[in-house]
C-alpha cells in the first residue's frame, strides 16, 4: 500500500485541492478523497498519465539521422523509409531489447504512463524467423519489464509491399508474415506477455494498413483479437491515399469504413488524409484517432482535423511514433499548433469552460486508455495508478494551479523540466524527475548505439 497526497489533483470531477490517494499492492488506486495528514510523500499537482497510443519503439535509435536530403531532389517519407530499412540490418534481439528499454524509460520520464507498442520487426536480418518467433515480442516485454512501463503489446501482421501485393523486399522481409505464421507468433507473443509481463499489461493486434494486408489477413488478424484492442495505420500520406484508392475504389478511411465494423475497439493511426465527411464517419465509431503530431510533423504527414473531429464528439490519443522526440506536453501543443496555424485561429481545441490544455489532456488521457485497452486515465478507485506529478514551485509553473498549470505546462515548453514523479500501474518508476534505474539502461543503449555506429 502507498499513500500519496497532493496539493491539488486533476479528479473525474475536476480540480480538487488537498487529496489522500490510497495505492494497493496489485496496482490500483484503492481510494481517492480529501487529504486527513501529509504523506511523507507529498505531491504538488497530480494528473492521470496519458498512455502513448503509438510506438515503434526501435525506430528512436534512427532519431537524427533522417533529416538530410537524399539523391532524389523530391526528397520524401520514402527516403526517410529507405535510411530505417539500411539500419535496421544491425538490430538484433539484444539491441532491440537495449534500445526498447531507453525509449520506454524515456516515455515515463516525460509523463506518459504506459504505452501500446507497434511491433513489427518481427525477424532476424535476412528475413528468417527465431527459433521462437515471437522472440522480438519477448524483448519488448522484457523491455518494459525494466523500465516498469505498462505495455499493450500489438503485435502486427505485415503481409505485402504494397497494394498490390508485392512480395516483401530488402529491410521489409524482417516484419512479414502469411496469417498462419502470424496466429502462431500471436499466440507466442501472448505467452510471453501472461509469462514475463506485468500483471496489468495486456495484448492486441494491429494489422499494419491497407497497404500491407490483404482482406484475408484482416480477416485473420481480427479473428485474433479477442477482446483486446485493434490499431491499424490509415490515411497518413497523399501517396497512399491514391495508391488505397486506386485498388480497393475508395479512399483508405471510407474503404474501412465501409469494409469493416468499426467500433470502439479500434484504433485508428494518423487518419491526416481525410475529407470533412470522412472525419465526421470516423467521429461516431467511437474509434479512437491516433495523433502523432510530432512524428506526423517530422515526415510531413499533413494535418489532422482535430477541430472537426473532436467537435463531433470523436475520441483521440496522442502517440510518440517514430520516437524521434519522445515529449509528451510537446505533442499536445504541436497538436493544437497545426489546428491554429491552418485555420489562422487562436485557442482552437478550447470550448467554452474548457481551456486548450485542459481538453487536449483530457481527450489523451481517455483516448489513450481506451486505445492500450488499459483501466487507467482517471484518479479514482479501481482504475490502475498511472500518475504524473509536477512541481508548480519553479519559475516555469509560477506556483500556477489547475487548468491554467495545465495550460502553462503544455504551451510553456517547460512541462517535461517540472515532472517529479511518475507511476505506472502502481510502480513509482520516476523519482524527483529521474528514472529509478535510469544509469544501468543508459549505459546499456549507449554501448548499442556505438555498436551501430561502428557497424554502419
Ligand atoms: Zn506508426
Amino acid at each position: 500500500m502507498q499513500i500519496l497526497t497532493a496539493s491539488q489533483a486533476l479528479m473525474p470531477e475536476g480540480w480538487q485541492r488537498d487529496v489522500e490517494i490510497r495505492v494497493g499492492d496489485d496496482g490500483r488506486i484503492e481510494s481517492a478523497g480529501p487529504m486527513t495528514s501529509r504523506a511523507t510523500h507529498h505531491l504538488d499537482l497530480l494528473l492521470p498519465a496519458p498512455l502513448n497510443l503509438h510506438s515503434h519503439a526501435f525506430q528512436r535509435a534512427i532519431s537524427g539521422l533522417t533529416e538530410a536530403r537524399g539523391p532524389d531532389p523530391a526528397d520524401t517519407f520514402w527516403t526517410w523509409r529507405q535510411q530505417m530499412y539500411r539500419f535496421l540490418g544491425g538490430l538484433d534481439p539484444d539491441r532491440v531489447e537495449a534500445i526498447a528499454a531507453m525509449v520506454f524509460m524515456e516515455m515515463l520520464e516525460a509523463g506518459y504512463g504506459a504505452v501500446a507498442e507497434f511491433h513489427y520487426l518481427h525477424h532476424a536480418a535476412e528475413g528468417q524467423p527465431h527459433d521462437d518467433s515471437a522472440e522480438m515480442s519477448a524483448r519488448i516485454v522484457a523491455a518494459a519489464q525494466q523500465a516498469g512501463i505498462g505495455l499493450t503489446l500489438l503485435p502486427v501482421l505485415y503481409q505485402w509491399g504494397g497494394c498490390d501485393a508485392r512480395p516483401l523486399a530488402g529491410g521489409q522481409r524482417r516484419f512479414g508474415n502469411d496469417p498462419d505464421h502470424f496466429a502462431r507468433l500471436h499466440a507466442g507473443a501472448a505467452r510471453h506477455v501472461v509469462a514475463h509481463g506485468h500483471a496489468d499489461d495486456r495484448i492486441g493486434v494491429a494489422p499494419h494498413s491497407l497497404r500491407a494486408v490483404d482482406a484475408g489477413g484482416m480477416a485473420a488478424a481480427l479473428a485474433l483479437a479477442g477482446d483486446g484492442p485493434v490499431h491499424m495505420h490509415l490515411a497518413e500520406q497523399v501517396a497512399e491515399v491514391e495508391e488505397v484508392q486506386a485498388h480497393r475504389g475508395a479512399r483508405p478511411v471510407t474503404w474501412l469504413l465501409d469494409n469493416h465494423a468499426v467500433d470502439a475497439r479500434w484504433c485508428l493511426i494518423h487518419c491526416t488524409q481525410m475529407t470533412p465527411e470522412e472525419t465526421t464517419r470516423l467521429a461516431a465509431t467511437g474509434a479512437v484517432a491516433g495523433l502523432c503530431p510530432i512524428t506526423e510533423s517530422n515526415l510531413g504527414d499533413g494535418i489532422f482535423d482535430g477541430v472537426r473531429h473532436l467537435g463531433a464528439g470523436g475520441h483521440a490519443g496522442i502517440g510518440s511514433d517514430s520516437n524521434v522526440h519522445i515529449a509528451l506536453f510537446d505533442e499536445l501543443r504541436t497538436l493544437e499548433y497545426s489546428q491554429r496555424l491552418r485555420d489562422r485561429s487562436r485557442a482552437a481545441l478550447a470550448v467554452q469552460g474548457v481551456s486548450t490544455g485542459r481538453r487536449l489532456y483530457d481527450t489523451a488521457l481517455a483516448g489513450g486508455a481506451q486505445a492500450g485497452g488499459r483501466n487507467a486515465g482517471r484518479i479514482a478507485p479501481g482504475a490502475l495508478a498511472d500518475l504524473v506529478a509536477l512541481a508548480t514551485d519553479n519559475e516555469w509553473l509560477c506556483n500556477r494551479t489547475g487548468d491554467t498549470a495545465l495550460d502553462t505546462a503544455i504551451f510553456g515548453g517547460h512541462g517535461a523540466a517540472c515532472v517529479t514523479d511518475v507511476w505506472s500501474g502502481g510502480r513509482h518508476v520516476v523519482r524527483d524527475g529521474r528514472h529509478i534505474s535510469r544509469d544501468t539502461i543508459c549505459a546499456r543503449f549507449r554501448a548499442v548505439m556505438a555498436e551501430l555506429e561502428t557497424r554502419a
